[in-house]
């Protein structure tokens, strides 16, 4: 250590006689002595020690005030119909995402359980999500996986994902870290063929490399302002350590890798060779091999250690879409034709047409509302002003009305 007489602390201004060593600076004649750096350290310590704490009190709750995982599901089955799987799996991984966040600092580090749900287009995945937010009080964002790319390409960084969460949390990272970000579209960013060849694969691969980087827990740096438009904007640190993933993806196609395992390992199996199983029935029995038959990448399944599937809506699930959950679509139009002093009521028989036509036209859920829409066009139009006080849609007004309609017949 350079102890030259004349050389003294920069901080304190102790001379090197009177401290045990002095540590020089990058700019010549700069030095810092070993009892400054003791307190420094002090402080660094401390405001560690109190960000730590202040995560933890700024959740302010108790474990007993956090629904419990039978409260969560019931409250999902208020807007979600069936996907009972789906549903506990979600109920329990919210649970112990508040448990991880609230545990004490010992030897045992509960990590989190990222989430990939796998089901078809339309069946409740992203409903399932947004659900889950409305009781949360963590930040909660949705992202579309379609839009990243890796580095260096057009499209968006993997990092701007934070972005929509950090906007959540209104710029608090703190609050940030804790949140939940649900990613959509996770297939799409699959290898293309399951060839690990395939090394220049843009939209693939890459991606999901970027993506590993925020699901195992890292500290990233975040455009405030996402996108690449503001080069300027300085980037804010974000630790995804305790930000929990769940993934949504349609996976097309998967069914038949899993048939495929599944009848060419049919022992242990009592479907397989001995029972036929629906196409439809095999996504109960995905597994994440079967992801990676799809093309995610091991390390990505690794991190995605919760695999739930969703069932594709069947004509009964449809009916009940329709009139059962707290925001059903009869009950939203029953909203707005109140709004005009005008009781609606919608006859059975014509909710059994509506749903003919969309399991007819293989709409599924999605589809119920355009059919609706259609249907209700011409009265939405001619109704308010009127003196009506009450309007009842029969079968034969949505058997009209679809005849008259050109969007539904393509
Ligand atoms: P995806 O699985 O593609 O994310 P969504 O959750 O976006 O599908 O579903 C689209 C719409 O269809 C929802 O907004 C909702 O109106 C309806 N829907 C889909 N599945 C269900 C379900 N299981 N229960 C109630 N409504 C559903």
């Amino acid at each position: 250590m350079p102890k030259a007489k004349n050389n003294c602390c920069s901080f304190c201004g102790r001379a090197a006689s009177e401290v045990q060593f002095l540590v020089p600076g990058g700019t010549p004649g700069v030095f810092i002595c070993d009892s400054c750096i003791d307190v420094i350290n002090g402080m660094i310590q401390e405001m560690e020690q109190e960000k730590k704490s202040n995560s933890k009190k700024s959740l302010g709750k108790k474990l007993s005030d956090v629904p419990k995982p039978v409260q969560i599901k019931e409250f999902l089955d208020q807007y979600v119909i069936g996907q009972e799987s789906a549903k506990r799996y979600l109920s329990v991984a919210v649970y112990n995402h508040y448990k991880r966040l609230m545990q004490a600092d010992d030897d045992t580090d509960i990590e989190k359980s990222n989430i990939i749900m796998v089901g078809p287009t339309g069946t409740g995945k992203t409903l399932i999500a947004k659900t889950i937010a409305r009781l949360l009080d963590v930040p909660f964002t949705i992202v579309d996986a379609t839009v990243l790319t890796q580095a260096g390409y057009v499209g968006e960084d993997i990092e701007s994902l934070l972005t929509r969460l950090l906007q959540a949390a209104d710029y608090d990272v703190a609050k940030a870290e804790r949140g939940i970000v649900f990613i959509d579209e996770i297939d799409k960013i699959a290898r293309k063929g399951d060839n690990p060849s395939i090394t220049r694969d843009v939209s693939g691969e890459g991606v999901q490399q970027g993506l590993l980087k925020l699901l195992e827990g890292s500290v990233v740096n975040v455009p405030p302002q996402g996108g690449r438009k503001h080069p300027e904007q300085r980037m804010i640190p974000v630790d995804t350590k305790n930000i929990l993933f769940i993934c949504g993806g349609a996976f097309d196609g998967i069914e038949q890798k899993i048939a495929h395992r599944l009848n060419s390992h049919a022992v242990g199996y009592a479907t397989g060779s001995q029972r036929r199983v629906k196409k439809d029935d095999y996504l109960q029995y995905v597994e994440p091999q079967d992801l990676k038959s799809f093309g995610l990448i091991p390390e990505i399944i690794g991190r995605l250690p919760i695999l739930t599937h969703l069932e594709p809506l069947n004509r009964e699930a449809l009916r009940r879409v329709l009139t059962e959950p707290k925001n059903a679509i009869t009950r939203q139009y029953e909203k707005l034709f109140k709004m005009d002093g005008v009781k609606l009521k919608f006859n059975e028989d014509a909710l059994d047409l509506i749903v003919d036509t969309a399991v007819k036209y293989k709409l599924g859920a999605r589809g119920l509302r355009s059919i609706v829409e259609s249907v209700m066009i011409d009265s939405m139009y001619e109704i308010p002003g009127t003196d009506a006080k009450q309007f009842t849609v029969t079968r034969q007004l949505v058997a009209d009305q679809l005849a008259k309609s050109t969007k539904i017949h393509h």
